[in-house]
């Protein structure tokens, strides 16, 4: 499996640090607003990493922070008056909604912030012990990045050059510092922020320091795989990489990836700029699946454009795969009725062991710096493949084959293809009707059996006094 290292700009091949298992550490969003689709691409990229290495047999430790303290949030929560632990918490609830619809699985940990402080402490006072931190005589705690002789190893960027040529860098406003590329591990508290003591001052962490010391304590402090969008190369992950390597005196991650932009007319779509569709503005037009299968269509490093049209060729291409599948299904229920051809014939052999080789190009695209796009058009290889082989005269056997394989690889994308029929409300009635009276008839053996159904599908039933209610879950 090979994977394309930002540290060394080249495609290298996979070896964990310890055989079978992968530690992985992906930046997550800040939490003051529904997420857009922008920040959904990170999410859904390396959830299909995780499966992908997963389906390979890997045991993956997958971490995703929460950034749970930040100026935003804090003005967000200013603007309506609450504390800004009700703003976060408010928004991480809705993002894991949003992770659920896209099925973005939940990762091994997703960490907080403001649950972490304690580490972040520690980091800090080993960083100034270790002569990388200085403390400037507000409470500031500033990391001193001339003190990391590799700084700018990831963003591939020479310390002077970074110093003479970017200008903002040096008008930065805060002349407590020593030079202009150090930056903030701990900061003083303003005015009705949140804080935290310290040795130091009252105050918050810099956002760097949260992802280093989140990643040290859920996955130690060598990790596999650090990810996150481009954007995050400079400054976010040259400065992890700096606290980190300074603090703990080993390689922090071995492999960076990054995921490209997802643009609106070219530019990258970001809240700052107002250029964005909340995953929930896009759940109102369109299957969260058909988002998913939209941005694997493109390589993940790839910048993606989001449009109309590219989100109608998303919509059939899914669809095209939903209907083999749900044609598929029907064809295994009408053989089962009719009690179609019993065995195999040595023909549907032939094809199930051919219908393998669309495993073997899937696997040949994800091994390649997980190329979904072209590991989807293996599936489609194998749906076309279905369409002209799978019929009513197969064998229940050679159509479970081709439906399993359709199945697994697109589960393997997180693409959901095997719809389930959903039960109609007047199935639902009718079922408890059946409930009531198999009560009465004191049968509560089936009475059971029809409540343990429904809540297999999704609907809880509550016995009231006024009758019997039902929700779908
Ligand atoms: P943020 O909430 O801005 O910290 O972003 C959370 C994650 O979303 C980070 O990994 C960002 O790099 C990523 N991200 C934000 N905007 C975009 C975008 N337009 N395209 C791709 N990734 C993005
Ligand atoms: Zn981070």
């Amino acid at each position: 499996m090979k994977i394309y290292n930002t540290l060394s700009k080249k495609k290298e091949d996979f070896e964990p640090i310890n055989p079978g298992k992968v530690s992985m550490y992906v930046c997550g969003p800040t939490v003051y607003n529904l997420i857009h689709i922008g920040n959904a691409r990170p999410m859904i990229v390396f959830d299909t990493v995780r499966r992908y290495m997963e389906y390979k047999g890997y045991d993956v430790n997958y971490v995703s922070n929460f950034t749970d303290v930040d100026d935003k949030i804090i003005k967000k929560a200013n603007e309506e008056g609450v504390d800004s632990s009700v703003i976060s918490a408010r928004y991480i609830e809705e993002c894991k909604k949003d992770m659920k619809a896209l099925n973005v699985k939940t990762a091994t940990t997703h960490p907080l912030a403001t649950n972490e402080i304690g580490g972040m402490l520690e980091m800090i006072e080993t960083l100034l012990e270790k002569d990388h931190a200085y403390v400037a005589s507000d409470g500031t705690v500033y990391f001193k990045t001339r003190s990391f002789k590799e700084y700018g190893k990831l963003s591939h960027k020479n310390l002077d050059d970074l110093r003479g040529g970017n200008r903002s860098l040096l008008v930065s406003g805060e002349d407590q510092k020593e030079d202009a590329l150090d930056f903030v591990l701990w900061k003083p508290k303003k005015e009705g922020e949140p804080y935290w003591e310290s040795p130091w001052c009252n105050g918050r962490p810099g956002w760097h320091i949260e992802c280093s010391v989140m990643s040290k304590k859920y996955l130690g402090d060598e990790i596999d795989i650090h990810a996150g969008g481009e954007d995050l190369i400079f400054p976010h992950h040259e400065n992890e990489i700096a606290q980190s390597e300074a603090a703990n005196g080993k390689q922090f991650a071995k492999y960076w990836m990054h995921n490209g932009f997802l643009n609106i007319d070219n530019k990258k779509m970001s809240k700052s700029a107002g250029n964005f569709f909340t995953v929930r503005d896009i759940s109102e037009k369109y299957d969260l699946q058909v988002l998913r299968f939209f941005m694997l269509s493109a390589h993940y490093r790839s910048p993606l454009n989001f449009s109309e049209e590219l989100m109608e060729a998303a919509k059939n291409g899914y669809e095209r795969i939903v209907t083999c599948v749900s044609n598929l299904n029907f064809l295994i229920e009408k053989v089962e009725k009719d009690g179609g051809q019993e065995d195999v014939s040595v023909e549907e052999t032939a094809y199930i062991e051919e219908a393998k080789t669309y495993i073997e190009k899937f696997e040949e695209a994800m091994n390649d710096d997980f190329n979904t796009a072209d590991a989807i058009s293996s599936i489609f290889e194998l749906v076309k493949f279905t369409n002209t082989k799978a019929s009513e005269k197969s064998s229940k056997e050679f159509l479970t084959a081709l439906k399993d394989e359709i199945v697994m690889l697109s589960d393997i994308c997180g693409l959901i293809v095997a719809k389930e029929a959903e039960i109609l409300d007047d199935e639902i009635e009718a079922l408890i009707q059946e409930r009531q009276d198999a009560r009465k008839a004191k049968n509560f053996a089936r009475a059971d059996e029809i409540r343990d159904n429904l809540l297999k599908q999704g609907i809880i039933l509550e016995d009231t006094r006024e009758g019997v209610k039902w929700k779908r879950a």
